[in-house]
């Protein structure tokens, strides 16, 4: 099939491109995997921006087949070049489609791929380069970090948006920043600094992006139910998600190799407390299908890779949380393991009060969705509120605490008798 591969898409590129995707036959090209969507349409009303725009554009059959007929050479992108780049940057990645899918099509990895052909620049300019800091340039990062945090603190950021000076187009993401966000920020740095760390820890805890910059006490309460086991923190290190969703893929292994190296060659588990960054790790190898040790390397991280969740106390204060939902956002939601087993933990704790999440419950965006070009998280998170109000459901917890911050600020606006939390929370 190689003289149909647009040389946009041509999987010899490998610095850029991913040249192996998940199917249940195994790993197959991008031509296999787009070719296994075999245009039933039975994904449709599981993906939330289908559901919202009815139109084939925003649909994971729509998706696969732009990514076939490009491939293909039928469609040509230059006249086009703005349809796709919405039918892209739309797209949740979510992996609702692919659990749906009777072939398991990864529909969210293809939407990548042609997101990385097609070169698109789906972050703000300087969001972008602020968050790219924390794998290329950690400590330039980190002062960066600080300033926006002491600027909000002191009450710059509002004077800005009173002055309507982020109304500016490199500094409109601002805005919403500011709105999801805690009132007061911290790092984990400042909650764990007076821990020495263990000679011989049981565990490495790898904190998300947002439990060890954005929430710290998130990454605290993570922290806590590691603690009789001697956690050492993987402190600065990012498991490549990022890079892997707004940069290329050299970046995200670069990102992956330097936490490869630092949780070594050991057994102990490395816990992380985002659902996404549990997934990404678990699919590691993929990262260097072409690179022989590497790959060895970290098919071993992936093998010890572990959720949160699989901490959780057993027993929990169930009446204080009311009637719950277990929320399924997360990036590339095919696997379904870490779901399963917390779903299983909840519905022991909470019984009859934990809700059904069916199929059809509109995922809330997750991943910093809200800040991409031609996103539709005001929308999709709307669908989230009512599906939530209309359950009367009271909390909602997630596997992720970027989503659970982002359905927060929509909770408050439209439906405050409900919350969102992280599952860490569970029990304070
Ligand atoms: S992605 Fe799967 S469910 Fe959706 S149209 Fe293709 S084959 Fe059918
Ligand atoms: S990943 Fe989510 S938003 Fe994207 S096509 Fe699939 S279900 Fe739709």
């Amino acid at each position: 099939m190689n003289e149909f591969f647009s040389p946009l898409l041509d999987p010899q590129h490998a610095k850029e491109h991913i040249d192996q995707f998940p199917s249940p036959q195994g790993p197959r090209s991008l031509y296999d995997s787009v070719c296994y969507c075999n245009r039933c349409n039975v994904c449709a009303q599981s993906c939330p921006t289908f559901r919202l725009k009815q139109d084939e554009f925003f649909s994971p059959r729509g998706r696969n087949q732009i990514v076939r007929l490009v491939l293909e050479g039928k469609f040509k992108i230059a006249p086009y070049r703005q349809e796709i780049e919405n039918s892209m940057a739309s797209c949740l990645l979510c992996g609702a489609c692919a659990a749906a899918c009777p072939g398991k099509t990864p529909t969210a990895e293809h939407v990548l791929e042609m997101q990385r052909a097609l070169k698109s620049r789906p972050l703000p300019i300087l969001l972008y380069k602020i968050l790219s800091w924390r794998t290329s340039a950690p400590q330039l990062f980190e002062v960066v970090l600080n300033i926006g945090r002491l600027a909000r603190n002191i009450g710059l950021i509002k004077l800005m948006r009173i002055s309507q000076m982020t109304r500016l187009p490199f500094l409109r993401w601002i805005n919403h920043a500011d709105d999801i966000l805690p009132k007061k920020t911290q790092f984990l740095h400042h909650y764990l600094h007076q821990q020495t760390p263990p000679h011989n820890p049981d565990v490495f805890y790898l904190p998300s992006f947002e439990a060890a910059y954005l929430d710290g006490s998130l990454g605290l309460a993570a922290w806590q139910k590691l603690q009789a086991k001697h956690p050492q923190v993987l402190w600065g290190l990012s498991s490549g998600l990022f890079e892997y969703v707004y940069g290329s893929v050299r970046r995200a292994r670069y990102a992956a190799q330097k936490l490869i190296i630092a949780a070594g060659t050991g057994t102990a588990p490395v816990v992380t407390d985002s659902a996404d960054v549990f997934f990404f790790i678990k699919n590691y190898p993929r990262l260097f299908a072409r690179h022989k040790t590497w790959e060895k390397k970290a098919r071993r991280l992936a093998e010890r890779v572990r959720f949160i969740g699989e901490y959780l106390p057993k027993q929990a204060a169930a009446e204080k949380y009311g009637r719950v939902q277990l929320d399924r956002s997360a990036l590339f939601n095919f696997e379904q393991d870490a779901f399963e087993k917390t779903e299983k933990k909840f519905r022991f704790i909470f019984k009859k009060n934990l809700l059904h999440y069916g199929y059809r419950d509109t995922p809330t965006p997750p991943f910093g969705y809200a800040f991409r070009k031609g996103n539709l998280a005001q929308e999709v998170c709307f669908c989230r509120v009512k599906d939530i109000a209309r359950t009367q459901t009271d909390t909602v917890f997630f596997l992720s605490g970027l989503s659970a911050l982002e359905l927060n600020y929509w909770l408050k606006k439209y439906y405050p008798g409900a919350k969102a939390e992280h599952i860490v929370r569970l029990n304070g």
